[in-house]
């Protein structure tokens, strides 16, 4: 059974390791160097982006995280966690750095503000179609040739679950459905790879 991390600096942490608990792996908090090296693959949670930088920065994780995923930790990043592992970002505070590995550009509070969340039926990676709850979500705006588009939404056929070797994204929180799929999606990416 993979250990998945699951960083834990800030987030909806908890609903992220009862999922992949459901979809058969081992969940670990994440929120030292220590404890990234410990781990087969890591999630970035839901939350705020720019909280989750500026506490990546302080916990000094920023560079070690930069460095697992050029090494190949197989990673998924719902909603913030989407945000941190774009490579370019649009609509970001002043200086807001990501952890990157994903080439696309991923623009913040896309969809609107929090008062604009809503769910959303879809196609995830042919898997069928499943509910999909936004939360001032972003949209992938646009992606390089080696990312593979995995999910669109309405309205717009707005680009909202990506793939990029080991590396996952979504806008929507299937962490907060209680339905697995994405989550089991991930955990056989992390044993094939
Ligand atoms: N809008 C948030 C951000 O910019 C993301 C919202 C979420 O993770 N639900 O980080």
């Amino acid at each position: 059974m993979p250990t998945i991390g699951v960083l834990a600096l800030q987030g909806d942490v908890r609903e992220h390791a009862r999922s992949l608990e459901a979809a058969g792996a081992r969940a670990v908090a994440v929120r030292r160097p220590a404890e990234l090296d410990a781990v087969d693959a890591l999630i970035v949670p839901g939350g705020e982006s720019t909280t989750m930088w500026k506490l990546a920065d302080a916990f000094e994780m920023l560079e070690p995280l930069r460095a697992h995923i050029k090494g190949g930790m197989p990673t998924y990043g719902s909603c913030a966690g989407m945000i941190m592992l774009a490579d370019r970002i649009e609509g970001g505070i002043d200086g807001q750095q990501t952890i990157g590995g994903i080439d696309m550009v991923v623009r913040r509070n896309a969809f609107g503000r929090q008062i604009d969340s809503f769910e959303a039926s879809l196609d995830f990676a042919g898997r069928g179609p499943l509910r999909a709850v936004f939360i001032r979500a972003p949209w992938v705006e646009s992606v390089g040739p080696d990312v593979e588009v995995l999910g669109v939404a309405e309205p717009g056929d707005r680009i909202v679950a990506v793939r990029q070797g080991p590396l996952l994204a979504t806008s929507f929180h299937p962490e907060l459905t209680g339905d697995a799929r994405v989550h089991s999606y991930f955990v056989e990416m992390v044993r094939e790879l």
